[in-house]
């Protein structure tokens, strides 16, 4: 190591930035941020300063009087005589010094800092690389999630009852593991610190017991959305979650990729659900969830898109909170919007469509039952759900409800995966192209003037249109 990392503590301390440039005020800011008193020595400070509260300017010259009392100094002034003579005489007075971009002259260097208070992450690479460090910066940011400070400051207000209640050290690491990989933990994530809180005493009461007498820990449930398809869909939420469940109920609309992001040693249970081949029967899954959940288990009930959208998600969290099982919903990118966007089909366009509307084509008795005056009006795009085996009739039906056999359509097969295939035409030849053009399962139906868009949008795609 050529530095040793340690944590300053410099509230009420008296710090001083030497220059007054854009590089000096987020120095100061920096030092702001953790309470220290800032003093910037710079004979004018420029625009970049502008509002900043919270620092005295000394509009001089440095002198080394300046260093009087401070606890520590930051010299930013673009004159490397300057920077040299601040290095110097902080170095004669052990007060401990930064040169921005320049170790040689520092006895401090300031890492890069991702800020969850009060969890910090601070690294650096001893000014090997700075581009390197703001690279792995941005990788952390997006694998801590935002609120891992509300979490560290809630185990902090628990740390004495804890250490009260549970007297053995192995025994207290055990408590905390559970409360910080479990249910505790996601209930202050998701902001319901009351919750979290009851549900930390009742495990707290629950260690106290002798062992034979415990109550089985309830587990959760995370209904996941998994999105359309490409694995680089997901949310943050959603790949966290993905990790640490236990058990994997997932559905046929989950793509591959996405299946293997799960926990690797996670068991995994197909739920089904191809058209009319419905693998396990929706009170099956219902009940299944519970009663894995019950056995304290984390489960991951993984669904394609949103699980909100046609995704029956709403029936499954009322079994859930019928049976007082704590679970949280997380939403995930619906068909219509990832399908539509790696196709080059913008679902609303000034010129062609102010709305846009998702329904089920799905076919009860052979029949569509839609309300098709409200979906046969101009200046709409819609977006038909498991509409493939009803799609002669969808089209005959609006046309036959006055939208003009010229309306532009379009089928997405397999959007946004490997396998996406596009082929349009109008409400008047869709059908026919259609029975041509052997489609795979899962299909979406994209009715609108914004279909035509697609020629030209296309290329820009990231996805394979
Ligand atoms: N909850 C899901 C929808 C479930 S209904 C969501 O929000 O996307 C299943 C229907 O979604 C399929 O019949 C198909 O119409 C559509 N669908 C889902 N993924 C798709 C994909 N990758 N490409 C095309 N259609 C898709």
């Amino acid at each position: 190591m050529d530095f040793l990392p340690i944590f300053l503590n410099v509230k009420d301390k008296l710090c001083l930035v030497v220059g007054g440039g854009g590089v000096a005020r987020r120095k100061a800011a920096m030092l702001t941020s953790a309470g220290a008193m800032v003093k910037v020595v710079a004979p004018a400070l420029s625009g970049a300063f502008a509002g900043m509260p919270g620092i005295g300017h000394v509009a001089e010259y440095f002198q080394p009087g300046h260093l009087d009392g401070a606890a520590l100094v930051i010299a930013a002034t673009g004159d490397s005589a300057v920077n040299l003579d601040v290095s110097q005489q902080a170095r004669a007075r052990n007060i401990p010094v930064n040169v921005v971009d320049n170790p040689s002259l520092s006895t401090f260097i300031m890492p890069s800092v991702l800020d969850r208070s009060p969890l910090l992450v601070a690294f650096s690479t001893g000014g090997a690389s700075p581009v390197l460090a703001r690279m792995l910066r941005s990788k952390l940011e997006t694998l801590i999630p935002q609120g891992y400070g509300r979490l560290a400051a809630f185990s902090a207000r628990f740390r004495d009852t804890v250490k009260a209640r549970v007297t053995s050290l192995a025994k207290r690491r055990i408590f905390w593991e559970a409360v910080l990989e479990g249910a505790v933990a996601e209930e202050v994530l998701a902001g319901d610190e009351a919750g979290a809180e009851a549900m930390l005493l009742g495990m707290l009461e629950n260690a106290r017991l002798p062992e034979n007498e415990r109550v089985q820990q309830v587990g959760e449930v995370y209904l996941v959305g998994a999105g359309p398809g490409d694995a680089d869909l997901l949310t943050f939420r959603a790949l966290r979650l993905m990790q640490k469940a236990d058990v994997v109920v997932y559905d046929n609309l989950v793509s591959k990729p996405v299946l293997k992001m799960t926990r690797r040693d996670a068991t995994r249970i197909f739920a089904g659900k191809k058209r009319d081949d419905h693998v396990m029967p929706q009170e099956k899954i219902n009940e299944l969830l519970v009663r894995l959940a019950k056995q304290g288990k984390r489960v991951l009930r993984l669904k394609g898109g949103d699980p909100f959208i046609f995704g029956r998600g709403g029936e499954e969290i009322e079994t859930l909170a019928e049976n007082g099982i704590p679970f949280q919903v997380v939403p995930g990118i619906t068909a219509a919007s990832g399908v539509a966007a790696y196709a080059g089909i913008p679902l609303t366009h000034r010129d062609h469509a102010q709305s846009c509307i998702f329904v089920t084509g799905h076919l009860k008795d052979g029949s569509m039952n839609l309300d098709w005056e409200a979906l046969a009006r101009p200046n709409q795009t819609i977006v038909v759900y498991m509409g493939l085996h009803g799609l002669a009739m969808l089209c005959a039906e609006l046309i036959g409800h006055g939208l003009p056999d010229s309306t532009p359509a379009a089928i997405v097969q397999q959007g946004t995966t490997q396998n996406q295939r596009v082929i349009s035409g109008t409400l008047a030849t869709l059908p026919g192209i259609a029975q041509i053009e052997k489609l795979q399962a899962p299909t979406l139906i994209i009715v609108g003037g914004v279909v035509a868009l697609r020629k030209k949008l296309a290329w820009f795609n990231p996805g394979k249109p």
